[in-house]
C-alpha cells in the first residue's frame, strides 16, 4: 500500500487531497502516515478516523487535549507543536503533500524532502525563502518534487520532454484578482472582505488576499525561477481573467505550450497524486465553445507593484526571498488586523527589503534553516516598525 502523509490536510489543499484519496480508495488503496492541522480540530480527527491515520498533529499545542478527546476509541497517535509537526515528517512515506500555509510550512517540508519519494509541494513560501536548499536536499535524498501550483504543474506539464535548454520564457497567467478593475483609490480603501473575495479561485483566506494584491503571483514568479532555474528577466505574468489557461512556455523557435483546464486544484494536485500517469480525474471538462472568448492583458505596475519587487528580489538573491516572504506575511497580518491600507502592504514590504540590516543578512544563501529563521525575524521586526508616511 501506497504510504502517504498530508502537511495542512485540514486547509483549502488539505481538503482538495483527502478528497482525491478518498475516491482513490481512501483507507483501502493508501496507508496514511500521517494528518496535519491547525485550529481546526473537528474537521483533522474526521479526516484521521476516516483515513484510519497513524498520527494526527495540530500545529498548536492549546490543541492538543480536544484533538485527543476527539481521537478517544481510536488507535491513532495525536501529538501537537511545531517539533511534532517536524517529527511527524521525518516518518518515511511514498507520497507527502506540503501544504501548511506560510512559512510555518517550512521546516516539516525540508523534513519531508529526505523522508518521502515524491514530494508534491503547494507551500510555495518553502521554495522562495529556502529554494536552494529544499532543491539540495531533495537531490541528497533523490526524492521527486512536484509542483502544486495551478501555474507551476502547467508549466512543468508544457515542457515535459522538451529539451530545457530550449526554453525562452516562462509567461505565468494571473487572474488579475477581484480588484483587477478597481482604481487606485478604491484600492487604498480596501478591505479585507473585499479583498478575500476572489473570482475563480476557491482557496485559503490567506492567498486569497494575497491574490487581489498579486503577492502570490510574486511568489509564484520566484517559485518559477528557483524550480525551472530561469533568470527573473525570462520570468512574465499575464492577466487572464477566465483562469483557463494555466500558465505558458515558450520555446526558442517561438512557440508557446499553454496548458488549459477548468480552475479546481484537484487537477493539479491529482497530476501529482498520480505521477507518473494520468488518472480520470474529477475536474469539469473544458468546452471552450460555450467560454466563447478568453482575454489577456499586461498587469499594471502602479496598481499591482509586488510583481515588479519579486524581480526585485531575484535580482538580489541570496536570502532575500525569505525577507519578502516574511514582511509580505507580516504586511497581511496587518491589513487583517486594519491596522495598515490594502496598498500599504506593498509599501511596507518595500521598505523592509531596503532597511540596511535586513540587507545584511540577506547578503547570503541561507545553508541552515536557522538563516532562514534569523532572516525571517529581522524582516518582521522591521515590519513591525513601519508607519505609513505619506
Ligand atoms: P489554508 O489556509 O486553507 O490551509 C492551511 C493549512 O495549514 C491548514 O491545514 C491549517 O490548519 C494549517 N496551518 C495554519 N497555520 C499553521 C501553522 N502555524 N503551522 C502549521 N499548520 C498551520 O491554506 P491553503 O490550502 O489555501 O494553502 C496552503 C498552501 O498551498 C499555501 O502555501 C498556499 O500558498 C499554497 N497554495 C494554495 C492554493 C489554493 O488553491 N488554496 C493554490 C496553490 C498554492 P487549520 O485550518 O486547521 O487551522
Amino acid at each position: 500500500m501506497r504510504r502517504i502523509s498530508i502537511f495542512g490536510a485540514t486547509g483549502s489543499i488539505g481538503v482538495n487531497t483527502v478528497d482525491l484519496i478518498n475516491r482513490a480508495g481512501g483507507a483501502s488503496q493508501f496507508s496514511v502516515v500521517a494528518l496535519t492541522g491547525g485550529a481546526n480540530i473537528a474537521l483533522l480527527a474526521e479526516q484521521a478516523r476516516n483515513l484510519g491515520a497513524k498520527l494526527a498533529v495540530t500545529a498548536f499545542p492549546e490543541h492538543l487535549e480536544e484533538l485527543k478527546r476527539a481521537l478517544e476509541g481510536t488507535e491513532i497517535e495525536a501529538a501537537a507543536g511545531p517539533d511534532a509537526l517536524a517529527e511527524a515528517a521525518t516518518r518515511p512515506t511514498d507520497w507527502a503533500m506540503s501544504a501548511i500555509v506560510g512559512v510555518a510550512g517550512l521546516r516539516p517540508t525540508l523534513e519531508l524532502a529526505a523522508s518521502t519519494r515524491v514530494l508534491a509541494l503547494a507551500n510555495k513560501e518553502s521554495l522562495v525563502c529556502a529554494g536552494a536548499m529544499l532543491q539540495a536536499r531533495c537531490a541528497a535524498h533523490k526524492t521527486l518534487l512536484l509542483p502544486v501550483d495551478s501555474e507551476h504543474s502547467a508549466l512543468f506539464q508544457a515542457m515535459r520532454g522538451e529539451d530545457a535548454a530550449k526554453i525562452s520564457r516562462l509567461i505565468l497567467t494571473a487572474s488579475g484578482g477581484p480588484f483587477r478593475e478597481w482604481t487606485l483609490e478604491q484600492m487604498e480603501k480596501a478591505t479585507p472582505d473585499q479583498a478575500v473575495a476572489h473570482p475563480n479561485w476557491s482557496m485559503g483566506q490567506r492567498i486569497s488576499i494575497d491574490s487581489a494584491s498579486m503577492f502570490n503571483k510574486a511568489l509564484e514568479v520566484i517559485e518559477a525561477s528557483v524550480l525551472f532555474s530561469m533568470p527573473q528577466e525570462s520570468i512574465d505574468v499575464v492577466i487572464h481573467p477566465q483562469s483557463i489557461v494555466h500558465s505558458l512556455v515558450e520555446f526558442c523557435d517561438g512557440a508557446q505550450i499553454a496548458h488549459m483546464g477548468a480552475p479546481d486544484m484537484r487537477g493539479a494536485i491529482g497530476f501529482a497524486l498520480d505521477w507518473p500517469h494520468r488518472q480520470p480525474l474529477p475536474v469539469k471538462r473544458l468546452d471552450l465553445a460555450s467560454i466563447g472568448r478568453l482575454d489577456f492583458a499586461a498587469p499594471d505596475p502602479l496598481r499591482f507593484p509586488a510583481l515588479r519587487l519579486a524581480h526585485e528580489v531575484l535580482e538580489l538573491g541570496g536570502g532575500t526571498g525569505a525577507a519578502f516572504n516574511a514582511a509580505k506575511e507580516a504586511a497581511l497580518d496587518r491589513f487583517l488586523a486594519r491596522e495598515i491600507g490594502f496598498l500599504d502592504m506593498a509599501r511596507l514590504v518595500e521598505s523592509v527589503l531596503e532597511n540596511a540590516y535586513v540587507q545584511s543578512l540577506c547578503r547570503q544563501t541561507p545553508r541552515e534553516l536557522r538563516d532562514v529563521e534569523q532572516i525571517d525575524d529581522a524582516a518582521r521586526a522591521a515590519a513591525a516598525r513601519w508607519k505609513n508616511t505619506l
